[in-house]
């Protein structure tokens, strides 16, 4: 939709410096949440050849990506006054709102014809409620949570599920989604992309629970690990927490579970999931008992020094118990 044809200078607000577009620039995008998945696909757009205005409180992240090619803004609201598409990648509801809604946000300053798109797992229902008031302000808004962690983000091999209220909205997020992922899926209206992640992420949180329950039960019983994972990998308890991310350490290279839980998708990030995922389905009347005791013994985890260890520190948990 920013297709240049030659190379124009932007006249910069306050704290932004002049944001120049080559010949190559495909489009001008705003970026905001620069942390450990935003960081690598902010990256990934500027190696595209997009030119990304880039905001993050915490300065250490925004030059990194300004080391790449990346402009530096000084808040939301001064990337939404130079770009009219912006993506954030932010931890919470809370600190989604404030960076739209807030006195300082992206809506304060967006003009009318922008087109938003908000990747952060947050409540279905945020998504929506942004929507409405960026649509009040001739502005369009999708949800576009992801799957893959930090490792796909850097790559550019992160799923997105894209909750757009037309096609044509659909197609103009495809548009800058697809310097970032691999795979990239329309999933109905606005919120059904968050509805999907907190579906998806509850339902890991307890096959992870699971896994390392059977794993530790194992070994308590003599089993050497790596057999028993092997097996249950070609047997009917298969699943991706079995066979790609085992918890119990040793048992794969690579994974969290083998470097003390470190990096990963956070314990902290999965109590929020699973938080989101517990006030979604009260309020549609949907039982999940084993989601919300999931949520109960992550909450546990946070309280017992395990929020920054990756999730699947479940089975060190356990073992401790
Ligand atoms: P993170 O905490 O590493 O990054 C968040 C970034 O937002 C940080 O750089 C932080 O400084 C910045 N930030 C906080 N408040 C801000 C504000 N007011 N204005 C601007 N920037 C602000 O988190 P992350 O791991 O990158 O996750 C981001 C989102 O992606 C979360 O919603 C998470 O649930 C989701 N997610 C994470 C993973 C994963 O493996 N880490 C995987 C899938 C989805």
């Amino acid at each position: 939709m920013f297709k240049t044809i030659r190379r124009v200078t932007i006249l910069a607000p306050t704290g932004v410096r002049n944001l120049s577009l080559s010949a190559a620039t495909l489009e001008k995008i705003g970026f905001i949440g620069l942390g450990n998945m935003g960081g690598g696909m902010a990256c990934n757009l500027i190696k595209k050849g997009n030119s990304v205005l880039a905001f993050d409180v915490v300065d250490s992240n925004l030059q990194a990506v300004v080391s790449q090619g990346g402009v530096a803004a000084s808040s939301p609201s001064a990337v939404a006054a130079e770009c009219s598409k912006i993506v954030t990648m932010l931890p919470n509801n809370a600190i989604v709102e404030q960076v739209y809604s807030g006195p300082d946000g992206i809506l304060s300053t967006i003009k009318e014809g922008g087109f938003l798109i908000d990747c952060s797992t947050v409540d279905p229902a945020l998504s929506k409620q942004l929507a409405i008031t960026a649509k009040s302000q001739g502005v369009e808004f999708v949800d576009s949570p992801v799957s893959g962690g930090v490792n796909a983000a850097s790559a550019g091999t992160l799923t997105f599920m894209v909750g757009a209220e037309t096609e044509q909205n659909f197609t103009i997020a495809h548009q800058t989604l697809q310097h970032m992922g691999a795979k990239i899926i329309h999933c109905g209206g606005v919120g059904t992309g968050g509805a999907v992640k907190i579906c998806n992420n509850m339902l890991l949180a307890v096959s992870m629970i699971g896994t390392s329950e059977a794993m530790n039960l194992g070994i308590q019983l003599g089993l050497d690990p790596k057999l028993l994972a092997d097996i249950l990998g070609s047997a009917t308890g298969r699943c991706w927490s079995v066979d790609t991310y085992n918890p119990c350490p040793g048992v794969l290279p690579n994974v969290p579970s083998s470097n003390d839980y470190k990096a990963g998708f956070g314990t902290a990030l999965m109590t929020k999931d699973l938080g989101l995922a517990q006030d979604a389905a009260t309020r549609a009347g949907a039982a999940t008992p084993l989601g919300s005791l999931a949520h109960q013994i992550y909450r546990t985890m946070c309280n017992n020094g395990f929020a920054e260890k990756d999730f699947s520190s479940a089975f060190k948990f356990i073992q401790k118990k």
